[in-house]
């Protein structure tokens, strides 16, 4: 067993705390990770707190790793010592079911492998995320980082970037297409470079102006603070995508209603409680309204490859691993630009 070194939360909702454990040995398909970053997204806290329920405790979160290969398994092919790599927000997955077969396989139907909080396949060995110093993972699930990109300000696009670039793509988002991005944070802001990128119009909403400067230059072509009275009713009928990256609840029916005909908002963000739905608000403009959850391993290498070509990467405060309930204080108030990402030197 390999011995690591990473931060946990003890019990539900307590502080990030110094915490040893255990990895496997590299199996044959394993590639052992040192690990040099990893972000800090608003699913952590989520889980932290048991917000969603279903938490286990003690609990390493991260699921925005970068790093470079220190070992691998007997029969590794595509990953050698000193490739820069990520891992996103699963490990394993079933590898049988449709979706896995076709690259979904956030949505294997046995479950997927989450990098956290998770159990892997032998049913009983509970993972642990990137909040620490070394990871080992199935070369099938490992990620290639392109040369040109930095792994402290590439971590982020492991799962914030995924989760805005596949229904970016899926719903067509390009050249002539008005998409509005709602909330920008650290999947927000990604979201709006990389649908600039597909040379779509870009529109930002974000509960106040104090974002608008930094929105623009990102690549949004509008800018609106929704605690501005009027806003969104000015706006009916706009839009052809709308994404919504919002953690706390939001009103759909007012975003619904921004859509043109045959729209849609697809919702990313993932409030703790449910939200009202009025019928109305889809049916006036055949409006759709859909969900979105990460991406595959395929999709994923797509996503960073594009990232690579375009040279997007993400506007992050690196931290040493002791600020880190400092940092979720910071992003529960939707006080970071754009995402808080911990330097693993420091655990
Ligand atoms: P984040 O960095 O905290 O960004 C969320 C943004 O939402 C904030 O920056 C803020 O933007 C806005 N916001 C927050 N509270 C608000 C409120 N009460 N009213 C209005 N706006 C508010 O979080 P994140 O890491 O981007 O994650 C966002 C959500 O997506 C979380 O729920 C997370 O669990 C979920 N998520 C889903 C997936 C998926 O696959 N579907 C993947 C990753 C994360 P402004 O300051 O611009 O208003
Ligand atoms: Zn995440
Ligand atoms: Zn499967």
């Amino acid at each position: 067993m390999i011995p690591v070194k990473g931060f946990a939360a003890e019990r539900v909702g307590a502080p990030l705390e110094p915490y040893a454990f255990q990895r496997r040995d590299p199996g044959d398909y394993d590639v052992l990770i040192d690990i040099q970053y990893c972000g800090i997204c608003h699913t952590d806290i989520h889980q932290v707190t048991n917000g969603w329920g279903g938490s286990v405790y003690p609990m390493v979160p991260g699921h925005e790793i970068t790093g470079t290969v220190s070992k691998v398994g007997p029969k590794v092919t595509r990953y050698k010592i000193g490739d820069k790599v990520g891992v996103g927000c699963f490990v394993d997955s079933c590898r049988t079911c449709e979706p896995c077969k076709n690259g979904l396989e956030q949505f294997c139907s046995g479950g997927m492998v989450a990098t956290y909080n998770g159990v892997e396949r032998d049913g009983h060995t509970r993972t642990q995320g990137g909040y620490s110093n070394k990871i080992v993972v199935d070369e099938n699930y490992v990620l290639r980082i392109p040369a040109n990109l930095h792994l402290d300000r590439t971590s982020p696009l492991l799962c914030a970037g995924i989760t805005l670039y596949s229904p970016l793509v899926h719903w067509r988002a390009g050249p002539g297409k008005k998409v509005g991005i709602i909330g920008l944070g650290g999947l927000g802001h990604i979201g709006v470079k990389i649908a600039h990128a597909l040379g779509s119009e870009v529109t930002v909403f974000s509960h106040s102006r104090a974002k608008e400067i930094d929105a623009t230059r990102m690549g949004a072509d509008r800018f609106y603070a929704t605690s501005e009275q009027g806003t969104l009713e000015n706006l009916k009928g706009y839009f052809d995508l709308l994404i919504n990256t919002v953690s706390s609840p939001t009103d759909l029916n007012s975003y619904l209603e921004m859509l043109a005909l045959d729209g849609t908002m697809v919702l990313v963000g993932i409030p703790e409680t449910e939200v009202p739905l009025g019928a109305f608000s889809l049916i006036g403009g055949r409006r759709s309204l859909a969900g979105s959850l990460i991406g595959g391993i395929k999709e994923t290498q797509e996503m960073l490859d594009f990232c690579g070509k375009h040279n997007i990467e993400c506007d992050v405060e690196v931290i040493p691993i002791q600020k880190v309930n400092e940092a979720y204080q910071r992003i529960i108030k939707s006080d970071v630009r754009y995402r808080f990402v911990i330097d693993s030197k420091s655990i």
